[in-house]
C-alpha cells in the first residue's frame, strides 16, 4: 500500500436502509469515482486481490502464476517477466495521483546507458525498464530526468479521471455511477421500489485504504459491493457471471483475419466428453495469453462484447463510458492500447495495439566549463538550443529483447503446455505424463485436435478467461463452463462447435 498518501481522506455519505441493513446509494465526489477507475490492468488487480484476499477471478489467477512460478530461462529478458508481474499503463502516471491508492507500483520510469554521453559506444537509445543492456555492454540504469517533469498536474479539482465539470455523484449499491441531481436522485428512489424517505438515514464517513481493497473485491463477487465494504455484511454471494458467447463486439470491424494473422494450437480432447485437457502450443499463444495481464479491466469488457456479468464490473464499466470519463489509451472503441514495450510478434491479433513509443530529445551542453544534460520529451515544445549544445536523439529499445526490433515475452522456438484452466509450463515429456496421470486419463481416452485461432477465437477465450476456469474448453470448443465458483452461471446461447 502506498504510504505518501496515508493522510488523504475520503468523504462519501451513504444513504442507508436500516430496515434491510443495505446502502441505498452513495454520494460522493470526482475523488472517490476516480478510485474506482483506478483498478486496472487485469495482472494488477490479481496481485491486488491476491495480497489481501484470494478471490479467482477466472483463469486470470492461473495466467498470473504462470508467469511467477516460470523460470527466468523461459523469458527474453529479465523485463519480460517484471512487465507481466508488475503490468505497466498508460495511465499510470495520472494513477499516482489517487487519492488512496491500494496500488504500490511506481510510475514507469525511462533509463539510459550511464556511459552515453561519454562513449561513442552507445546507442541512442532509451529502455523502460533498468535491467536492458546498452551496445556498450553496460546496464542502462540511469533515470532520465526530464526538464519540466511533472509541470501540468490534473489538479485534485480537476479530478484525475472523471474530468467531467459535474462535482457530485450518485453510486447506486451494484455500481451504476451518475451525475448527482435531484432527478437522478428521485430516479434511483424510485427505481428502487422507495416511496418515501421514511426510513433511509444519511451516514458519512472516512474511506481509508482497506476499505478501498474491500470494495475491489467485492466488485468481483458480489451484487452490493457498497454494502459489503461499508456496512460490513460481507459478500452477498447471489453473484451472477453469465458468459454469453455469440457475435464479440469486435466483428464490427468486419475485416478478413490475414493468414499471418493466426495462432495453430494442437488440443489434446478427451473423446468421451470433448473438453480440452491441454494444448500444446508455440511462443506466440503463450505471448497471447500473458498480453491478457496488462489488459485494462475496462477493455477486457468491452472487448468481450458486453457479453459477460461478473459482479458488478458491467454497470462500473458501462457508467464511466457514459459519464465520458478519459480513462485513457484509446479504449473508446473495442480496441485496447497498451504501452509501446508490450507490442508483440501476432499483437493479440489485433485486439490489442500499442502505443508508439515517445522520443526523446537529450542535450549535452558544454558552456561555461561545465557540462550539462538534461533531456526533454519529444511533445515538450520548442526549447532554445545554443550552438555549442549537442542535440541527440533518443528513440525506445524493446525491453523484450533489448533491441530496436519487437519481441515476444517468452523465447521463441519454445513449445509450451496450457491447460484447460489456462496453467501454462514448457513442455516436456515428464509434463505430458504428469498431466495425464493427474486427470486420471488413460492415453486411448485422448485424441488430438488441430485448432486454429482467428481474431474471434481469441475475442471468446478472452471472455472464457474472466468468468469460467475452463477457459480453453469454453472459448475454443464452445463447451459448456466446466465449474465456476458460482451455481448460477449459465450461458445464454451455445455457439457452433469447431473440429
Ligand atoms: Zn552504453
Amino acid at each position: 500500500m502506498s504510504d505518501n498518501l496515508e493522510d488523504s481522506v475520503i468523504n462519501l455519505k451513504l444513504l442507508i436502509d436500516e430496515a434491510k441493513k443495505k446502502v441505498v446509494f452513495a454520494e460522493a465526489g470526482k475523488d472517490f469515482v476516480d478510485i474506482l477507475l483506478s483498478f486496472s490492468p487485469m495482472g494488477t488487480i490479481v496481485r491486488l486481490l491476491g495480497m489481501h484476499q484470494t478471490v479467482a477471478i477466472g483463469c486470470f489467477n492461473n495466467i498470473y502464476g504462470s508467469v511467477a512460478s516460470m523460470g527466468m530461462n523461459n523469458f527474453t529478458t529479465e523485463a519480460s517477466k517484471q512487465m507481466l508481474l508488475y503490468p505497466g499503463s498508460l495511465n499510470q502516471e495520472k494513477c499516482q495521483k489517487i487519492k488512496l491508492k491500494i496500488d504500490d507500483s511506481e510510475a514507469t520510469k525511462c533509463y539510459m546507458c550511464p556511459m552515453f554521453v561519454r562513449s561513442g559506444q552507445c546507442s541512442k537509445r532509451y529502455s523502460n525498464f533498468n535491467t536492458s543492456r546498452c551496445s556498450c555492454g553496460n546496464l542502462m540504469n540511469e533515470v532520465i530526468q526530464f526538464q519540466g517533469e511533472g509541470g501540468q498536474g490534473n489538479g485534485v479539482e480537476g479530478g484525475v479521471f472523471v474530468r467531467s465539470a459535474h462535482t457530485s455523484f450518485i453510486i447506486t449499491d451494484d455500481l451504476k455511477v451518475e451525475v448527482n441531481s435531484v432527478g437522478s436522485t428521485f430516479n434511483v428512489l424510485k427505481d428502487l421500489g422507495y416511496a418515501d424517505c421514511d426510513k433511509l438515514v444519511e451516514m458519512i464517513l472516512d474511506v481509508n485504504l482497506q476499505e478501498v481493497a474491500t470494495l475491489l473485491e467485492s466488485l468481483f463477487t458480489s451484487d452490493t459491493p457498497l454494502t459489503d465494504t461499508f456496512l460490513k455484511k460481507k459478500s452477498s454471494y447471489g453473484m451472477e457471471r453469465i458468459h454469453q458467447t455469440q457475435s464479440p463486439a469486435y466483428g464490427v470491424d468486419g475485416e478478413e483475419s490475414k493468414a499471418d494473422q493466426m495462432i495453430t494450437l494442437n488440443a489434446y480432447v478427451r473423446k468421451k466428453e470433448g473438453n480440452i485437457i491441454y494444448v500444446e502450443c508455440g511462443n506466440d499463444f503463450v505471448d497471447l495469453l500473458f498480453t491478457f495481464l496488462a489488459m485494462p479491466l475496462e477493455s477486457v469488457w468491452g472487448i468481450s462484447g458486453n457479453g459477460i456479468i461478473l459482479g458488478c464490473i458491467g454497470n462500473l464499466c458501462k457508467s464511466f463510458k457514459e459519464l465520458g470519463v478519459d480513462s485513457g489509451g484509446e479504449a473508446s472503441g473495442f480496441k485496447c492500447v497498451l504501452p509501446h514495450y508490450y507490442k508483440c510478434q501476432k499483437q493479440l491479433l489485433d485486439v490489442v495495439t500499442t502505443h508508439k513509443p515517445p522520443t526523446y530529445y537529450h542535450y549535452v551542453s558544454f558552456s561555461v566549463n561545465h557540462f550539462r544534460e538534461y533531456s526533454l520529451s519529444e511533445n515538450s515544445g520548442k526549447r532554445l538550443v545554443y550552438d555549442w549544445d549537442e542535440l541527440v536523439r533518443v528513440t525506445s529499445i524493446d525491453p523484450k529483447s533489448d533491441s530496436a526490433e519487437s519481441s515476444g515475452f517468452v523465447k521463441r522456438g519454445m513449445r509450451f503446455m496450457v491447460t484447460d484452466e489456462l496453467i501454462i509450463a514448457p513442455s516436456n515429456s515428464t509434463s505430458t505424463i504428469g498431466m495425464l496421470k493427474d486427470k486420471h486419463t488413460r492415453l486411448d481416452e485422448v485424441e488430438v485436435r488441430v485448432i486454429s485461432m482467428k481474431k474471434e477465437e481469441v475475442i471468446r477465450l478472452l471472455a472464457a478467461s474472466l468468468v469460467t476456469s475452463s477457459a480453453l474448453s469454453t472459448g475454443l470448443l464452445g463447451m459448456e463452463p466446466a465449474s465456476t465458483s458460482t451455481p448460477g452461471s449459465r450461458f445464454r446461447k451455445k455457439p457452433k462447435i469447431e473440429t
